[in-house]
């Protein structure tokens, strides 16, 4: 069959859940989506999962915020159009749309694979603006339609359900964790056992890393074990920071709370890294000295880049990584995103689109 004859000419308005305005609950709703363009892949939207950034940003809490908003990226599919131009992907193909749907393609950070940071910004899946102006709706829907520049494949070795969170938790922890060379003889932390750090545990451990656990209780040490930490140890225990001083090559950082990092910073080994993927709102203050001495370094990450996220998703199949998820149906959406605000979630909720 030729793709022309099968490509949606019209915008066509699909099932969507969405909050109509800032701290509303969500309601289901409809939204538009663009006809399917020469570069653009329809994809039938099986899974969608729910991260903790998707409520801030249906609260409104960074600010901004464009509504009505369908939050979702963390979306897994299928493709049952392709435009004429496409040649990466066909129908029945399963594949994964993650936290931006396109970038300008031109600046040195888009060249460089380095589309999350797009010097002119890159458009993000939900709460953004696409080039034609139009507001962004995410994966709490049926369908979307994405550039298959910004779409990538999801091996046959991974499940849809469990592969969904990967496109945003999965990509958040691989990228620093590869770029910080996590592997066979380095010690690797990872700061809180939530969404991102259950997958962050999982990779590094893959990765072949010796990987801790520093989390604020014994309470999920299990879990933690389980998942692949050699160690595990409590942060409200003064005594973690005594013993473990001078310990890891690489501590990844997944909470959003304000953290002592003069006292993290201590655990590093010299010219170790301390790499923070989750930021509280408030300014953080620490002492220089912390980082000069031992040549160390702090560092920022934010998803990775497309190129990355395919790497990401081929190399979790490769190791059987999966997210950790609870199934919901989509009129419980508005109760897990109580949920994930008291950290009462193992370890990703994730949406069953056939039920919006
Ligand atoms: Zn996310
Ligand atoms: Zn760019």
């Amino acid at each position: 069959m030729t793709a022309q004859t099968n490509t949606t000419t019209t915008t066509t308005t699909v099932s969507a859940y969405a909050a109509p305005s800032a701290k509303a609950p969500l309601e289901r709703t409809t939204v538009p989506r663009r006809p399917v363009g020469e570069s653009d892949v329809l994809i039938d939207i099986k899974y969608a999962g729910i991260c903790h950034s998707d409520i801030h940003q249906a609260r409104d809490g960074w600010g901004e915020g464009i509504f009505p908003m369908v939050p979702g990226h963390e979306i897994a599919g299928v493709v049952t159009e392709v435009g004429s131009a496409v040649t990466k992907f066909a129908v029945g193909d399963r594949v994964g749309v993650g936290c931006m749907v396109d970038s300008c393609r031109e600046c040195e950070n888009c060249k460089a694979g380095l589309e999350q940071y797009c010097l002119k910004g890159n458009v993000p899946t939900y709460n953004g603006l696409g080039k034609d102006g139009e507001p962004t709706y995410g994966g709490y829907s049926t369908h979307v339609v994405v550039d298959e520049a910004f779409t990538v494949r999801i091996p046959d070795g991974l499940s849809l359900d469990v592969a969904a969170p990967l496109l945003c938790a999965g990509i958040t922890t691989y990228s620093p964790l590869h770029r910080w060379q996590a592997g066979p003889g380095k010690k690797v932390a990872v700061v809180g056992l939530g969404g991102l750090g259950h997958m962050a545990v999982k990779i590094a451990h893959a990765m072949g890393a010796e990987v801790t656990v520093l989390s604020q209780s014994l309470r999920k040490k299990d879990d933690g074990l389980r998942l692949g930490a050699d160690h595990y140890y409590a942060t409200s225990d003064e005594a973690t920071f005594e013993q473990l001083a001078g310990t890891f090559d690489v501590i990844l950082s997944t909470v959003s709370a304000p953290l002592p990092l003069d006292k993290y910073l201590g655990l590093l080994r010299s010219e170790g890294a301390f790499v923070n993927v989750g930021a509280p709102e408030e300014p953080v203050s620490l002492n220089l000295f912390s980082v000069i001495g031992g040549g160390k370094t702090l560092a920022g990450s934010m998803i990775g880049g497309i190129q990355e996220t395919q790497e990401m998703l081929d190399f979790c199949a490769e190791h059987g990584l999966g997210s950790e998820i609870e199934l919901i149906d989509a009129d419980q959406i508005n109760e897990a995103y109580e949920r994930v605000l008291t950290s009462d979630v193992r370890y990703r909720f994730v949406i069953d689109t056939a039920t919006i």
